[in-house]
């Protein structure tokens, strides 16, 4: 089965498509012959990256997206010019440090995005889609910290938690339209998010836990991506997909 051969005609939305996995998520896509959305605050990055884009070949749309804003996310919604098969909820940020010392606006934020963000993209395209009579498929990105935990990272393994039960309650819900919800729960690959930790020291003792001896890229995404995408997985909803070289096995 050609996975990516599924993917041909569709429209794809993707939040956080200025850099790291919802760049490569827009590449892939994008080679697929998919139609892509790139949705981001920073519109500039996503400016360029469309622009390449088209030159391969690629339907491409960009829009100005705060995820955590009702106003902007009817907006976007509103500015789709076609209907849409594939929302993916990639947008996301972190804080670190000690919860004991965090403020409450650091806190905020992260919920804001990471929750509610996700909330308000996929109730807005859940009632389009119902109101359009037709279903379709949404991908959260989750994390291993929605099932693990790593010191100084508390309001984010929490808020990645709340994303994998989000996709299963919204799941339930939305079975009866046709909508499925899933996620993919990535390990750790080298982006802005986790800015530089990877090369750290504490980051190359990490390395020696992932069962298998690597960090990822984003293309080891890909199959798992593809999958929840397209109607190869028109019997999943619910479900979670792990993608991080067995770190989440790794002993004490
Ligand atoms: P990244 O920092 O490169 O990408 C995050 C993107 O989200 C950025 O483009 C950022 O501008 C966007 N964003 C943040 N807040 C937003 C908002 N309010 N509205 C719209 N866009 C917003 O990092 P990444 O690693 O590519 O992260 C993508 C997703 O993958 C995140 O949800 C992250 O939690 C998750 N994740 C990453 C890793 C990893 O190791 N890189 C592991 C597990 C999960």
């Amino acid at each position: 089965m050609n996975l990516a051969e599924g993917l041909k005609g569709r429209h794809v939305l993707i939040t956080g498509a200025s850099s790291g996995l919802g760049e490569a998520f827009a590449r892939l896509c994008a080679r697929s012959g998919a139609t892509v959305t790139l949705a981001a605050r920073r519109k500039q990055r996503l400016d360029s990256l469309a622009e390449e884009l088209r030159t391969g070949g690629a339907k491409v749309s960009v829009i100005g997206l705060d995820v955590a804003d009702e106003t902007s996310v009817a907006s976007a919604f509103g500015a789709l010019n076609e209907p849409l098969d594939v929302l993916v909820n990639n947008a996301g940020t972190n804080m670190s440090g000690p919860a004991i010392d965090a403020g409450i606006d650091a806190f905020d934020a992260v919920m804001s995005t990471n929750l509610r963000g996700i909330w308000l993209m996929s109730v807005a395209c859940a009632r389009l889609w119902r109101d359009e009579g037709r279903g379709g498929s949404i991908i959260n990105v989750a994390s291993i910290l929605s099932t693990q935990l790593a010191s100084g990272l508390a309001a984010y393994a929490v808020s990645k938690a709340g994303v994998v039960k989000m996709t299963e309650a919204l799941a339930l819900e939305w079975a009866r339209y046709g909508i499925r919800t899933n996620a993919i729960s990535p390990g750790y690959i080298g982006t802005d998010i986790n800015g530089g930790f990877l090369e750290s020291v504490s980051g190359q003792a990490m390395l020696k836990r992932i069962p298998l001896r690597r960090f990822g890229s984003p293309d080891d995404l890909s199959a798992a991506f593809l999958l929840l995408a397209t109607d190869a997985s028109a019997w999943m909803t619910g479900t979670t997909i792990t993608v991080d070289g067995g770190h989440s096995l790794a002993t004490v």
